[in-house]
């Protein structure tokens, strides 16, 4: 274990999965103070401040999803050498470095199931982890201190393919309006498609929104391939708007109502016995559609038939405990129908 001095917070975090010898504290060339207090865990104070923001950005989250954490390493790097004068707090996480190392998902348990506190429920490095990387967004925010916008993209990408390449997850609100100009920054990233949530889930997105305010999101951002075979330009919106994110503080816009298409949750389907199985394609992308009355799923407990044409499914995955959610199932909703507090 050493210190973090060189450029490449990836390689520094991969190299020391589990801790650090010491945390280290850097001034960039402006000022600002770069700390890294954990394996995986840095944050910026800027010195110059543009904007009253508290930005947390999240990778790797799931250890095989590699592109988001390139992206961040370059972030880090860009940052370190003065291309990238932050103007906003920022707090820079990689979610699963034990996971990373071994090319996997997890080690032992999903890590983003284990948020709001369920990483009580299990003793794995997972659970510590997320206990971890809550705690470290608790510190954050509470040392910003009440009053300042917070702000959580946590960055994935998916091993299924998607009917839109680029799609977000909005926590459950909790029927608070959604935020126009977070939507607008979605579609200059580049998202095709958000999913509004509805319900609380155990994502490391939800914990920020419900336990902080932060408007969060899961970001999917495309297809998972091993560290260095990214095509990092696939990225170029999302990466330019949020660097542009880091250093003025503004939120890039686009028309979401036109780029952005929306669903709400219109069925949660749910493994309710061990003989439940998917009766569709084991290879089905997100957002696939359905027509009213195709099978869906079966078991003893019943079958599920969409509902209505144009029924989507998305996260497919029957392999979850009883109980656990395997698919959902989505309808498309009309933006203008889509409750918005416009500041
Ligand atoms: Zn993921």
């Amino acid at each position: 274990m050493s210190r973090f001095t060189d450029s490449d917070f990836l390689r520094y975090t991969l190299d020391n999965p589990t801790g650090i010898s010491e945390p280290s504290q850097r001034q960039l060339a402006d000022g600002s103070l770069l700390t890294v207090s954990a394996s995986g865990i840095m944050t910026v104070e800027p010195a110059n401040p543009t904007r009253a923001l508290d930005l947390v950005l999240s990778c790797g989250v799931h250890g095989n999803e590699t592109a988001p954490m390139e992206l961040v390493r370059d972030m880090v790097t860009d940052l370190l050498d003065g291309t990238l004068i932050p103007g906003v707090r920022l707090l820079v996480l990689i979610g699963n470095p034990v996971a990373a190392n071994i090319s996997q998902r997890f080690e032992q348990v999903n890590m983003n199931r284990l948020f709001s506190g369920n990483h009580m429920n299990h003793d794995c490095w997972e659970a510590r982890r997320a206990a971890e990387l809550e705690a470290a967004v608790s510190t954050f925010f509470s040392q910003g201190g009440e009053g300042r916008e917070r702000c959580h993209y946590d960055l994935h990408t998916a091993i299924r393919g998607s009917e839109y390449e680029k799609f977000a997850v909005h926590p459950y609100t909790a029927g608070a309006p959604y935020h126009a100009e977070q939507l607008g920054f979605l579609a200059a990233c580049g998202i095709n498609a958000v999913l509004f949530s509805s319900k609380p889930s155990t994502t490391f997105s939800y914990a920020s929104s419900n336990l902080h305010g932060a408007h969060a999101f899961t970001l999917e951002l495309g297809k998972v391939y091993p560290f260095g075979q990214n095509d990092l330009g696939r990225f170029a919106l999302i990466n330019q708007a949020l660097r542009q994110l880091i250093v003025t503080g503004t939120f890039q816009q686009a028309t979401w109502q036109q780029q952005l298409i929306c669903f709400d949750v219109c069925h949660e389907l749910l493994k309710e016995s061990d003989d439940f199985r998917l009766t569709i394609a084991d290879d089905v992308n997100n957002f696939a559609t359905f027509h009213q009355g195709d099978q869906v799923s079966t078991s003893s407990a019943g079958d599920y038939h969409a509902q209505h044409n144009g029924e989507a499914i998305v996260f497919p995955n029957a392999n979850v405990p009883i109980g656990g959610r395997a698919a959902l199932m989505l309808s498309v909703i009309d933006p203008a129908q889509i409750p918005i507090q416009h500041n």
